[in-house]
């Protein structure tokens, strides 16, 4: 990649933030001055359209319209039709991404489809039984497939490095039925390349599954392009969509009717309202809708997505990556060039391509048990990021990590210069060790 230089100066970060053609957008967004956020990755802003949204909502739509909004306000047509923004920032075509339920229950609803695909559900020879994934892939998804893979008698293998995944995809041809992975790592910010896993995946028979939890609204997605047969992600974190927003799901067409998800509720029926007593699914994605969906954080969950959306005309979302990247860059240069010699270490990978939008920084001895302290410190200066517990027993090899979302439609340069000057305060003081930063509250 063509990596621009570094701004460095306080100064030379104003200018860039100037002349930043995204800058703008941050006026979208309902931030306090002064607030350097960086915990996009775990919740969005909040847009200032979504408070007069959700007020038209509850005020017109629902307290004077009522009953009626089902059909004159559009309330039925929500789920496809934010489905279908969202499916302009992951390469869906329209019609074949729907906001459903949560991410951990679209897992379900998914990775069943694909085991039913595979030939796992039933007891038929010749299936397919293996599921694969990686230890360090977020717990819930790691929780949805053993759930599954008892359920069906599978077997979940998981790789405690990336780089073994090819291998043991070949090994297992003939055998793999799933490979669910989330393409961009909670914990390390370090993302997968989607188009090689998935053909690897394909090559041995198998699905593949993506969870964009961390790649939806960050970075470039093109489903189709890079081979996924499914996918499911996250509505809070980088689509900005409010706390528990609900969650997006989509299907490749070609297997969007192949299988009748688990959980056939009335709402991703055929024909809902001829209250059948038998269940027939929906045609294409339509199936996995389960419940009536949550018209109020839908009507934010739309705000949010509205927000990435606006820097179509802008560049869309290359531009937006191209300033993560720059983003993030500036942050590591800073972060090792005035931090380094206090302890903190690079803890994502460090070729930009090779990260989605986020980087984890971890703290080398004696600090290594520091970070939660530190991070607690740097929100008192108001830094937010956030604090994941490394593995206790073997924090040389699972660190305690500090970790730093940047989302480029509301932070600029500027603000990573200051954030990484705060980080630098907060050691060089040693102000971490005071009591008040060493509660831990039951969210890090
Ligand atoms: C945030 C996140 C989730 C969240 O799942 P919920 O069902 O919304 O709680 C799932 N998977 C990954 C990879 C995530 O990062």
């Amino acid at each position: 990649m063509n990596t621009p230089t570094l701004p460095s100066s306080r100064d030379d970060c104003l200018a860039r933030d100037a002349a930043d053609p995204l800058q703008p957008l941050r006026a979208q967004f309902d931030i306090a001055e002064g607030l350097i956020y960086l915990d996009g990755n775990s919740l969005g802003v909040a847009p200032r359209a979504t408070a007069a949204r959700v007020q038209q909502v509850l005020r017109d739509e629902w307290a004077r319209d009522l009953i009626r909004s089902w059909n004159t306000a559009g309330w039925m047509d929500l789920p496809a039709r934010i489905g279908n923004k969202i499916g302009r920032l992951i390469g869906a075509a329209p019609g074949e991404c729907l906001v459903a339920d949560s991410t951990s229950l679209n897992l379900y609803k998914v990775l069943s489809a694909a085991l039913g695909l595979a030939g796992a559900a039933g007891a038929a020879a010749g299936a397919r039984r293996v599921i694969v994934s990686e230890r360090s892939n977020f717990p819930t998804d790691l929780y949805i497939a053993q759930s599954l893979a008892k359920q069906h008698g599978c077997t979940l293998q998981l790789v405690d490095d990336a780089a073994e995944l090819p291998g043991l995809l070949a090994g297992l041809a003939g055998r793999l039925a799933v490979l669910m992975l989330t393409q961009v790592n909670y914990r390390s910010g370090a993302r997968h390349d989607m188009a090689a896993l998935g053909a690897a995946a394909h090559a041995a028979g198998g699905l593949v599954i993506w969870d964009l939890a961390h790649s939806a609204g960050a970075i470039e997605v093109d489903l189709h392009r890079d081979g996924a047969d499914f996918a499911v992600g996250c509505g809070y974190k980088y689509l900005n969509g409010g706390p528990g927003a609900p969650a997006f799901v989509w299907a490749h067409p070609r297997h969007a009717q192949g299988f009748w998800q688990p959980l056939s509720g009335w709402l991703g029926h055929a024909a809902p309202f001829r209250f059948s007593p038998d269940y027939q699914p929906a045609p294409g994605i339509a199936r996995y809708l389960c419940g009536t969906p949550p018209i109020l954080s839908l009507a934010a969950l739309e705000c949010g997505v509205d927000t990435v959306l606006a820097a179509e005309p802008l560049g869309g979302m290359a531009a937006v990556r191209a300033k993560s990247v720059a983003l993030s860059e500036l942050f590591i240069t800073l972060a090792e060039a005035r931090c380094g010699a206090l302890g903190v270490r690079l803890a994502s990978p460090r070729e930009a391509a090779l990260r989605g939008s986020q980087v984890s920084l971890s703290l080398a001895p004696p600090l290594h048990e520091a970070g939660y302290a530190v991070m607690q410190a740097l929100i008192a200066r108001q830094v937010i990021g956030d604090f994941r517990a490394g593995d206790p027993a073997r924090l040389h090899a699972v660190p305690h990590l500090l970790r730093f979302g940047f989302t480029p439609l509301y932070i600029g340069h500027t603000q990573v210069w200051d954030a990484v000057h705060q980080l630098q305060q907060v050691l060089a003081g040693g102000e971490w060790r005071d009591a008040r930063f060493q509660q831990q509250a039951a969210v890090t």
